[in-house]
C-alpha cells in the first residue's frame, strides 16, 4: 500500500513524525505539496520564500516531489483516490486557517473511506498540551513557561534508514522558477536551515546570547524564525543540540530556550483562542479609542515607508522592507510607535508585518503585537510606551544599525545619528522631519487609557 505524505509547515527529511508515521503504514510514501492559491499572494516575500522552500525539498527528493495547485480540500482526496492510498499523513495544524481547511481535507477523505493522520506538530509540545492542574489553558506566559520546561520535549525522530518512495506515474505542476525566489531571505532548504543554526552555535552565540540579543548593530540572533517558519528545522533538535552543547548550561542558553518558549506559548493562546488572531484578548481594553482617517492614514503610510523621523523606528522599518526580517528589538519598537504614539489599532500593523515579513507568522505576530499593544494575555500593562530616543541609545549605543539603514543619516557620527533635530547638519541629506512629538504623544495615549477604564 502506498501513504501519501502531504507537507506543509515541515518542509524537512529530519527529524519528522509524520513521516516515520507514513513508513510504518504503507509500503511506500508518495510525497506531495500543495499549492493553495489562499495562501500564496503573487509577490509576497513570505510566498516566494515558501516556493524556495518547497524547491529545496523536491531538490532533496531527487524531483519525485508531487506538486499540485488548488483547494487542499479537492486535490488531496483526489490524489489519494489516484494512487489507491487508505492514509493521507499529516503533521497536524495548529492555526485557525489550518484547523479549517484540514478539518474540510478530513472529511472529504473519510466520505470516501479514507483517512487523515495527524502525527506531530510544528512545535515542541503541541499547542493545547500544556494545560494548568485542572486542564485549563495558561494565561500567563511565566508560568506556561515553567509547564512547558517541565512537560518537555520528545527526542528528535530517528532518521528512517531507507525511505521507500513511491515510483508510480503521478502528474504534477512545475514550481515557480528559481530567479524569483532566490533573493528572499538567505539560503532555503533544510541543509542551509542546519548549517546556520550549527554557525550560531560554533560562533560562540548562545553564551552570549542574554547579553546580546537586544543589540541589533550585532548579528547576534541565531535568525531560526525563518527555518522555523517552514519547518526546514523543528524546534525539538534545536533543544536536543542545546541541551548536548558545552554552552547548554549558560545562562545565555536558558535565555535562548525561554525565547522558543514564547513561540510556543503564542501558538498555545491561538489554539485555545483562535479568535485572538485579530481581536484584542483583553476585551477591558476595547474601549480605547482608535484614530482612522486621512490624516491617520498619512501618518501610517510615513511608518510603513521608514519616514518617520525618528531614525531607530524608521531603520527598523526599512529593514522589514529590505530585507523582509526585522530585529526583535525593533518590532518591539515600531510596534509601539504605531500603537502607542500613533494611536493605530495593532492589527493594521499586524497586517503589515505580515505582508512583508519572511517568518510571518499568525501566532508569534499577532501576539507579538498584542504584547506590545497592551491587550494581550501578558501582564504587560497597556501603560508602557516605548521611548524611541532612549530605545535608540540604549540598544544601538553607537548608532550603526540606524546608518546602516538610513543612509541620510550616514554623516553623523555615533549616537549622533539618533538626534539629528540637535546637529546643525543633521538633515543636510533629505532626512524627515518628526511627524509626531513622542512626549505629547504618549501622554496621549495614556489619557486614552485611562479614559476607557472610567
Ligand atoms: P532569536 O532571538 O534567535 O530567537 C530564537 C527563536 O525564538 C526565534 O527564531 C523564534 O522562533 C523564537 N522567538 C524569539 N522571540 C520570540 C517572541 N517574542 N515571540 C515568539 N517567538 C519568539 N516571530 C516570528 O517567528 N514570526 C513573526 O511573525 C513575528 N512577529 C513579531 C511581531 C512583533 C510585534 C514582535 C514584538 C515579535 C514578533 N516575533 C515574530 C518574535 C521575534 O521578534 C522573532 O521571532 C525574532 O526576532 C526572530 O529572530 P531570530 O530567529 O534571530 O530570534
Amino acid at each position: 500500500t502506498v501513504s501519501v505524505l502531504w507537507f506543509r509547515r515541515d518542509l524537512r527529511l529530519s527529524d519528522h513524525p509524520a513521516l516515520l508515521a507514513a513508513l510504518d503504514a504503507g509500503t511506500s510514501v508518495l510525497p506531495v505539496f500543495v499549492l493553495d492559491p489562499r495562501l500564496l499572494a503573487p509577490g509576497r516575500p513570505r510566498s516566494r520564500r515558501l516556493v524556495a522552500a518547497v524547491r529545496a525539498l523536491a531538490a532533496a527528493l531527487d524531483g519525485r516531489l508531487v506538486v499540485r495547485t488548488g483547494n487542499p480540500g479537492e486535490v488531496v482526496p483526489e490524489l489519494a483516490r489516484e494512487v489507491g492510498a487508505e492514509t493521507v499523513h499529516v503533521t497536524r495544524e495548529t492555526t485557525p486557517f489550518g484547523r479549517r481547511r484540514d478539518a474540510a481535507v478530513a472529511a472529504a477523505l473519510s466520505a470516501e473511506g479514507r483517512r487523515l493522520a495527524a502525527t506531530g506538530t510544528p512545535y515542541a509540545a503541541g499547542p493545547g498540551r500544556v494545560v494548568t492542574q485542572s486542564g485549563a489553558a495558561y494565561r500567563v506566559f511565566g508560568p506556561f513557561a515553567r509547564a512547558w520546561r517541565a512537560h518537555g520535549s520528545p527526542p528528535p525522530a530517528s532518521p528512517p534508514l531507507r525511505i521507500p518512495w513511491f515510483d508510480g506515474d503521478v502528474g504534477g505542476v512545475a514550481l515557480p522558477a528559481v530567479s524569483a525566489v532566490a533573493s528572499s531571505g538567505g539560503l532555503a532548504g533544510e541543509v542551509a536551515a542546519r548549517q546556520k543554526w550549527l554557525d550560531f552555535l560554533a560562533d560562540g552565540k548562545l553564551a552570549r546570547y542574554g547579553e546580546d540579543r537586544d543589540r541589533p548593530d550585532l548579528d547576534a540572533t541565531s535568525r531560526m524564525s525563518i527555518p522555523l517558519k517552514y519547518g526546514e528545522i523543528h524546534p525539538r533538535t534545536l533543544l536536543a543540540d542545546i541541551a548536548s552543547h558545552p554552552d547548554g548550561r549558560t545562562s545565555g542558553a536558558a535565555t535562548f530556550v525561554t525565547e522558543l518558549a514564547w513561540r510556543e506559548f503564542y501558538a498555545d493562546v491561538l489554539w485555545h483562542r483562535p479568535e485572538s488572531a485579530w481581536q484584542d484578548l483583553r476585551p477591558e481594553l476595547a474601549r480605547i479609542p482608535y484614530d482612522t482617517g486621512p490624516e491617520t492614514d498619512r501618518l501610517v503610510e510615513a511608518w510603513r515607508a521608514g519616514r518617520t523621523g525618528y531614525p531607530i523606528v524608521d531603520a527598523g522599518m526599512r529593514q522589514l522592507l529590505a530585507e523582509g526580517w526585522m530585529h526583535n528589538r525593533l518590532r518591539m519598537i515600531t510596534a509601539s510607535f504605531l500603537t502607542k504614539d500613533l494611536h493605530v489599532w495593532w492589527p493594521a500593523g499586524a497586517r503589515h508585518f505580515l505582508d512583508h515579513l519572511l517568518d510571518g507568522d499568525i501566532a508569534s505576530n499577532n501576539h507579538g503585537w498584542q504584547w506590545v499593544a497592551g491587550t494581550g494575555t501578558d501582564a504587560a500593562p497597556y501603560f508602557r510606551v516605548l521611548n524611541p530616543l532612549r530605545q535608540a541609545h540604549r540598544f544601538d549605543p553607537e548608532g550603526e544599525y540606524v546608518r546602516r539603514w538610513v543612509p541620510e543619516l550616514a554623516h553623523l557620527p555615533g549616537a549622533a545619528a539618533h538626534e539629528p533635530w540637535d546637529h546643525p547638519n543633521g538633515y543636510d541629506h533629505g532626512y524627515p522631519g518628526r511627524i509626531v512629538d513622542h512626549d505629547v504623544e504618549r501622554r496621549e495615549a495614556l489619557t486614552r487609557y485611562e479614559l476607557s477604564r472610567r
